[in-house]
């Protein structure tokens, strides 16, 4: 059965992954499934090079976005309004066809006691879109996360992104992007907070996207 949406993905145990070697072999073997030698020069360092992306493109699995923001809140008494943190730019992968999905991340949430620094915030969304992904659980695995780690008032988490599996192969369709979103607490149940919180959306940013 699927892992239900939500849950953090269990990080792989040391025993059972593969050596480097193996990997490149790997590499090597979809290299000639494509048609191409892994023996021509322009190829040679190739393995070795899709390795250390893949190291990057998923180094998410041996982190634990509940240390990160479990360390680094601080407690405060008397702020009470909205704290957002909008545009922030992440690079997933989809777990079906293991091609990027880059998009933005808005992560908003109303303080109980705990705040933290934004850079966390931020540190959270890509810690799971440094895995595989589909859009729908990301969102909610940075929602959970938050709410589980900061117990706030409520956590509002929407996802804007374009998913290369839909714009350079299959139905081939550019320029369309998936929106989602997860509202737990009082934006969830209270729709002054959620109005609120897609005025704050809606005004004009003060930083340049994607700089
Ligand atoms: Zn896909």
């Amino acid at each position: 059965m699927d892992q239900p949406i939500g849950t953090p993905a269990v990080p792989r145990s040391v025993s059972d992954r593969p050596t480097e070697q193996e990997a490149k072999e790997a590499v090597r073997v979809l290299l000639r499934w494509a048609g191409e030698d892994p023996a021509r020069e322009g190829l040679l360092e190739t393995p070795g090079r899709v390795v250390r992306s893949y190291n990057e493109f998923f180094e998410g699995y041996a982190l634990d976005p509940v240390a990160i923001l479990s360390r680094t809140f601080s407690e405060v008494e008397d702020y009470d309004e909205i704290v957002l943190l909008r545009d922030i730019r992440f690079e997933s992968h989809c777990e079906h066809h293991m091609v990027p999905i880059i998009g933005r991340a808005h992560v908003a949430y109303l303080p109980r006691r705990r705040v933290v620094g934004i850079s966390k915030l931020a540190r959270v969304v890509d810690i799971y879109a440094r895995r595989l992904q589909i859009q729908e659980r990301l969102t909610a695995q940075i929602a959970n996360t938050i709410d589980e780690v900061l117990q706030p008032h409520g956590v509002a988490v929407i996802l804007e992104a374009g998913h290369q599996c839909m714009s350079t192969r299959g139905v081939h369709r550019p320029g369309v992007s998936m929106v989602t979103s997860r509202m737990l607490g009082v934006f969830r149940e209270n729709s002054d907070t959620r109005k609120e919180l897609l005025s704050m959306l809606n005004r004009p940013s003060v930083a340049t996207p994607f700089e």
